[in-house]
């Protein structure tokens, strides 16, 4: 399988590399532990948009690059490799751009389209609730026809990315009031029909920005995305792709740490030399540097295989439950490396162990993973 980027693609890797270490590294410090404002991270989506981001999954046709998936893949681990969670938010907001232009009626696209590639405006996805997180059939958020041609929205969304710093947001919800009836996803201005938003902290990952929309509003009935009772579908098949970014983002959080560890391992000296001179100094780094390859390998795989369109849950999930599982693992054993200092928040060690944790939670934990494998694997559901 041919993993490589092409030499226009390894060249926009590169200048982006350099712009990222210029712009974004101090823009990341003075972050620190806070996600952006709703300003900051418009600047920065503007800023990023020169290189493509915000319209890399965006299709030619509707003004976007329509990069592949592997050069949008490895744009997003270097973003991670700065900051994991600046990463997370740019490509939650790419992603949900690109969505929106593959499902959006014309008329919305006209309207919000090219704000949205330019990163004028800025985008969320809400299916999780309060009650309703690895299975979305439950969602209980409601849109009721009116009668005047609108849909009452009413429901209660959570942890959903981006959520303090949008302008509008795809709520999957259910157009009836039937709780068999089939899943739906409309599309709320804030603006114009109106939704609350709050940012919950999380252990780590706090500059990616996850928090509550409390939405009670009304919609024009033609604000519905993609087809009516279609949502659960669309939703589902957004996880092949959605599932190998978080784990494009773990490791990209996992280099940065085997790279401090191995910095520090080679100057600290502790028993007349450096540390890297002990053999279980050496250990934890090459099997940290083994679980990295093999994350990546996975990742990348999973992402050549979106490329080609070909059905592959199976090995996204794979690539999603081992690449978090090995941010946990890389991040855990670099910590140790630094002794007492790696719990020290002197060094970004400690955060970046924090960053990768978060990470076997979102787009279905690391168990439901195993279940979707498992469930492939014998053709029996376990669920
Ligand atoms: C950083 C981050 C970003 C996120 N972004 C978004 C977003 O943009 N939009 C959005 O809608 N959501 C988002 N989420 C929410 C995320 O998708 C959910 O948290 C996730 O799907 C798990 O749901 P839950 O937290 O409700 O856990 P629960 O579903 O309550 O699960 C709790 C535990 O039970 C286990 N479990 C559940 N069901 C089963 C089963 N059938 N068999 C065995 N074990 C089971 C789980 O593995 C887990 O260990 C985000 C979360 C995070 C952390």
């Amino acid at each position: 399988m041919f993993l490589e980027l092409n030499e226009d693609e390894q060249l926009v890797l590169d200048t982006f590399r350099r712009f990222l270490d210029k712009e974004v590294r101090p823009f990341a410090r003075g972050l620190g532990d806070r996600p952006p404002s709703m300003e900051e991270a418009k600047d920065l989506f503007q800023r990023m948009s020169p290189f493509g981001v915000g319209a890399m999954y965006v299709p030619e046709s509707d003004g976007g690059y329509e990069f592949s998936n592997m050069l949008t893949g490895r744009m997003i681990e270097e973003i991670c490799h700065v900051d994991g969670g600046l990463g997370g938010l740019v490509s939650l907001q790419d992603g949900a751009v690109g969505t929106f232009a593959r499902f959006a009626p014309q008329h919305l696209k006209d309207r919000y389209l090219a704000d949205l590639i330019a990163g004028r405006r800025t985008l969320c996805t809400a299916i999780t609730e309060p009650g309703v997180g690895s299975n979305p059939r439950n969602v209980l958020t409601r849109a009721t026809p009116t009668g005047r041609g609108t849909l009452r929205i009413v429901g209660e969304k959570t942890w959903i990315s981006n959520a303090h710093v949008s302008d509008l947001a795809v709520v999957v919800c259910r157009t009836s009031e039937d709780p068999r009836a089939p899943l739906s996803q409309v599309l709320i201005d804030r603006e114009e029909q109106g939704y609350e938003s709050t940012n919950l902290r999380k252990l780590g990952l706090n500059t990616w920005p996850t928090g509550q929309l409390m939405i009670d509003c009304e919609v024009p009935e033609d604000n519905i995305i993609g087809v009516e009772g279609g949502g659960l579908s669309q939703t589902l098949r957004s996880f092949e792709r959605a599932r190998c970014f978080v784990g494009v983002i773990s490791c990209g959080i996992a280099r940065a740490a085997l790279e401090a560890a191995i910095d520090y391992a080679r100057t600290r000296e502790q028993w007349g030399k450096v540390i890297a001179g002990h053999q279980t100094i050496q250990i934890k780094l090459a099997e940290a540097a083994a679980d990295l390859d093999a994350a990546r390998l996975l990742v990348y795989r999973g992402l050549a295989l979106v490329d080609r369109g070909a059905r592959c849950d199976t090995q996204t999930a794979m690539a999603k439950l081992f690449a978090t599982e090995a941010g946990i693992r890389i991040t855990h054993r670099c910590l140790e490396v630094f002794g007492a200092n790696g719990l020290s928040p002197e060094y970004p060690i400690q955060g970046l162990y924090r960053d990768a944790r978060v990470l076997s939670v979102p787009d279905g934990t690391s168990d439901i993973q195993r279940l979707l494998i498992g469930r492939n694997l014998t053709g029996v559901s376990a669920f």
